[in-house]
């Protein structure tokens, strides 16, 4: 049983991360989304509203789990007894990030891998900041990410 852990903000959920979670299910028994905070990013929704998104956009998958984590990945990777984290890529400006964090966390435990999962590339140019952009200024999400969040995003700008 091959369970990988995908770690991101998720602030909010886009198509672009089903689309990874769903090519993640092929290779891996299990993906366990793990939403976290990172430290260079305010985010727009608590940790509580981005998991549940996340649950409700992930109910038609069979073996997605979403939890959250706070501490050290690597820790949390291992609570899970797994050894595999997922990143997606989009374009050649995710590859410098990724590739500096993926080698940092392998000196520091070696057996744990960072599998990368490209995107479809109707999503390339997607991005959480860009959809919260989008719909502060009322554009059209619809597509980009998943209904749930639509809805989510409304709310939250007739409360701003
Ligand atoms: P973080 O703040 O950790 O980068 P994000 O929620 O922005 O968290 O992204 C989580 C992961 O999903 C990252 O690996 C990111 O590259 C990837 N990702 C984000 N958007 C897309 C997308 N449209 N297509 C593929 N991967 C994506």
């Amino acid at each position: 049983m091959q369970t990988a852990i995908y770690p991101g903000s998720f602030d909010p959920v886009t198509n672009g991360h089903i689309d990874v979670i769903e090519r993640a299910l092929r290779l891996f028994d299990k993906v366990v989304v793990a939403v976290g905070d990172n430290p260079g990013k305010k985010p727009a929704f608590t940790k509580d509203e981005r998991t549940e998104m996340l649950k409700e956009s992930t109910k038609h998958l069979k073996n997605v789990e979403i939890d959250y984590f706070s501490g050290l990945l690597l820790d949390f990777v291992k609570s899970k007894e797994s050894s595999i984290i997922i990143r997606g890529l989009r374009a050649v400006s995710d590859f410098e990030f990724e590739f500096q964090r993926a080698l940092m966390n392998r000196v520091v435990e070696n057996d744990i891998e960072t599998v990368f999962i490209m995107t479809k590339e109707n999503y390339v140019y997607l991005n959480s900041s860009i959809v919260k952009e989008m719909a502060m200024f009322n554009g059209n999400v619809n597509g980009l990410v998943p209904d749930i969040v639509v809805k989510k995003l409304k709310e939250k700008i007739s409360k701003t």
